[in-house]
């Protein structure tokens, strides 16, 4: 019978109605004003990933091990190097990293023994095209270059 009333009155519309009106005032609005007002990013957030150079010499301090290729649940990085005949190394030639199937678990980031893969705070990674997702090495040194807009 109770259930019977409430649908006759129309009781739950007016319930809803009442909670849309009751957070309709200005102190109750929440929406962030990008991009005229900048989010702040959790220190622990994981975002668009970095290869990171050596500070000083500007060399790339990825040695080519693979293990973030082999960590990663996706397989979305592809790590490419040759041997440099005279010092034995593996020297990094490419590197590629596909953005659109990446979940940000880290996973690649904490496999990495030199700490030269890192996912950065930087969040505007949007791109028009599949292909504009996909990261080459230098995409990855330099990192992202989103628009910034004056008012
Ligand atoms: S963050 Fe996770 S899914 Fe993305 S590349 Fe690294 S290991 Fe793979
Ligand atoms: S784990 Fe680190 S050093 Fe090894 S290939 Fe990946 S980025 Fe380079």
């Amino acid at each position: 019978m109770r259930r019977f009333l409430r649908t006759v009155f129309l009781i739950d519309l007016i319930e809803g109605l009442w909670v849309t009106f009751r957070t309709q005032h200005p102190r109750n609005i929440c929406t962030d004003q990008y991009p005229r007002e900048r989010p702040k990013i959790a220190e622990r957030f994981r975002g668009a990933p970095r290869l990171n150079n050596h500070p000083e010499t500007g060399e790339t301090l990825c040695i080519a091990c693979n293990l973030c290729a082999i960590a990663c649940p996706e397989a979305l990085i592809v790590v490419s190097s040759e041997r440099n005949e005279k010092t034995k190394r593996k020297e990094l030639t490419d590197f590629t990293y596909d953005l659109s199937r990446c979940m940000f678990c880290g996973l690649c980031e904490d496999a990495c023994p030199v700490d030269a893969l890192e996912l950065t705070q930087d969040f505007e990674i949007a791109s028009y095209t599949r292909d504009g997702l996909i990261w080459d090495r230098k995409m990855l040194e330099e990192g992202p270059r989103p628009a910034r807009y004056k008012f």
